[in-house]
């Protein structure tokens, strides 16, 4: 039986750009992104959602959200590769205040050409800070 195909949002990775250090692996709770070969890649388009949690991780510009025919996202696939990243995963820390994703919600961010995870404690402070506030 072939699956039905609809356009929506996925993850590209440009592979002349990805230099597999790995970063956007973490942001994808979904588990889409592994890396073979050095380059990162997704494996399984019915994990990826589109919503682009990697994109801001990636020091080197390779990820991109392109439009196209793809298989359905599949939110009951992605259950189990987040559940099993959620007992392993390294906890990732607000470069501000270094209180971790168990402790507050982070969003992924960008300085300088690299990636930065701040918390929404401390996001206002630096929006409205008109660059007072050091990164
Ligand atoms: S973060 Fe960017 S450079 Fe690093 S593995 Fe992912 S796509 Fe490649």
């Amino acid at each position: 039986m072939s699956v039905r195909r609809v356009v929506r949002p996925v993850i590209h990775i440009d592979p002349e750009r990805c230099d597999g250090c790995g970063a956007c692996i973490q942001p994808c709770v979904e588990g889409a992104i592994q890396l073979i070969d050095g380059k990162a890649r997704v494996l399984r388009e019915e994990l990826c959602d589109g919503a682009g949690f990697c994109l801001s991780a990636c020091p080197t510009g390779a990820l991109t959200v392109e439009v196209r025919e793809a298989e359905p996202f599949d939110p009951k696939a992605a259950e189990q590769p987040a559940n099993e990243q959620a007992a392993t995963r390294l906890p990732v820390h607000c470069f501000r205040c270094g209180r971790t994703d168990s402790e507050v919600v982070l969003l992924a961010g960008r300085r300088a050409g690299r990636p930065l995870w701040v918390c929404t404690g401390c996001l206002p402070a630096l929006i409205h800070s008109n660059g007072r506030v050091a990164w």
